[in-house]
């Protein structure tokens, strides 16, 4: 048996046929893994049954497919939001959570351990940053996700853990393997990526011509409140990221989603609303309207111990002032509180 085997998880359909030429197989012997590992799901070669016993011990023994293991899975009693505790064959642990809402299945995965970024408001920030994830180990949490719940999964957000534009390659390659003619199940137009804000990644994701979403973090429209809430404003400007976030709007003809964590006396007075309103004029975008978790079961420090939440009623009253301008909004509820699984709150407190 090799000891080093070559991971093929997280590998595009290119890859794979040139790896498998240098390795001397056929090339459409690709075609044939890359069904079986990613549209079938299996996780061992000796279950790729249109391949001959010899070829699968061959395969066995040069490659690999294993990159996650699932050890936790919690289900909210409040609206069956599912938290799964992956780990990783490196021994780190990484959070997705499968969120059910109107008929859809929505997955939101992870694509770092931990961030490096310490947004004020969320508990991963405050967590610290570990490593990026694999392209295998991003997708694999679509697999696996996937095989925990009996309807098909809808649409992904890439909102976990991690900023995904830090990781960038690794961020592109899995959704190259959604973009694959071959790949079946989920397209690329149900699926979100969300960034605190990085204009240069912003303008090259845009030109990879892979027609995903984009979210952006926004939360305030004020250069120096956005800054003391999340610290990479200050390399990177608000200015800047909307220069990058309207190139992607009009290169991929998709609109912008703009995430707006309420939070008390800080984003929600009167002339946050009327900020609001006037850069979403700017550019072809919706709202959607996040109600703060707290994220005190990460003992934080400075000011993300001070974080309120906004009331409920100011909230929609919020929102509705942006209705009122023709903005659309989405208020998403808060799922999964009782697990720690809402935005916002995933972060390894345990193992
Ligand atoms: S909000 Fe996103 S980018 Fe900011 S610290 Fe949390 S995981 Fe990182």
């Amino acid at each position: 048996m090799n000891s080093k085997k070559t991971q093929l998880k997280g590998l595009t359909l290119h890859e794979l046929e040139e790896l498998f030429v240098d390795g001397g197989l056929e090339k459409y012997r690709a075609a044939q893994v890359f069904n079986w590992m990613y549209n079938h799901k299996v996780t061992s070669f000796h279950d790729m049954q249109n391949i001959s016993k010899t070829l699968r011990a061959e395969l066995d023994d040069k490659y690999t497919l294993l990159t996650l293991e699932k050890v936790r899975e919690q289900i909210s009693q409040e609206n069956e939001t599912r938290k799964l505790l992956f780990k990783t064959v490196d021994g780190h642990y990484i959070e997705s959570v499968i969120i059910p809402d109107d008929g859809r299945l929505t997955l939101c995965v992870s694509t770092q351990v931990g961030c490096p970024l310490d947004c004020k408001f969320c508990a991963t920030g405050v967590m610290g940053y570990k490593k990026n994830l694999t392209s295998g180990e991003i997708f694999d949490q679509y697999l696996l996700a996937q095989l925990s719940v009996t309807f098909p999964i809808s649409n992904i957000v890439y909102m976990g853990m991690g900023e995904p534009l830090i990781n960038y390659e690794n961020t592109v390659r899995s959704l190259s393997i959604f973009s694959e003619e071959l790949t079946t199940g989920i397209s690329l137009k149900k699926i979100t990526v969300s960034t605190s804000g990085i204009p240069h990644k912003i303008r090259e994701l845009a030109d990879t011509g892979l027609k995903c979403k984009l979210a952006f973090s926004l939360h305030s429209c004020f250069e120096d409140i956005r800054s003391s809430i999340m610290p990479i404003n200050e390399k990177y400007s608000l200015k800047d990221n909307l220069k990058a976030l309207q190139y992607f709007s009009q290169k991929t003809g998709t609109r912008i989603t703009f995430e707006y964590v309420m939070l008390k006396g800080i984003n929600d007075r009167k002339e946050d609303l009327e900020a609001l309103k006037k850069l979403c004029k700017g550019i072809s975008s919706k709202v959607n309207i996040i109600p703060f978790n707290s994220v005190a079961h990460t003992n934080p420090e400075g000011i993300s111990a001070e974080l309120q939440p906004t009331p409920l009623h100011a909230i929609h009253a919020f929102a509705d002032r942006l209705r009122d301008a023709n903005i659309t909004v989405l208020l998403r509820d808060t799922r999964g509180n009782d697990i720690a699984a809402a935005c916002g709150q995933l972060a390894i407190t345990e193992q």
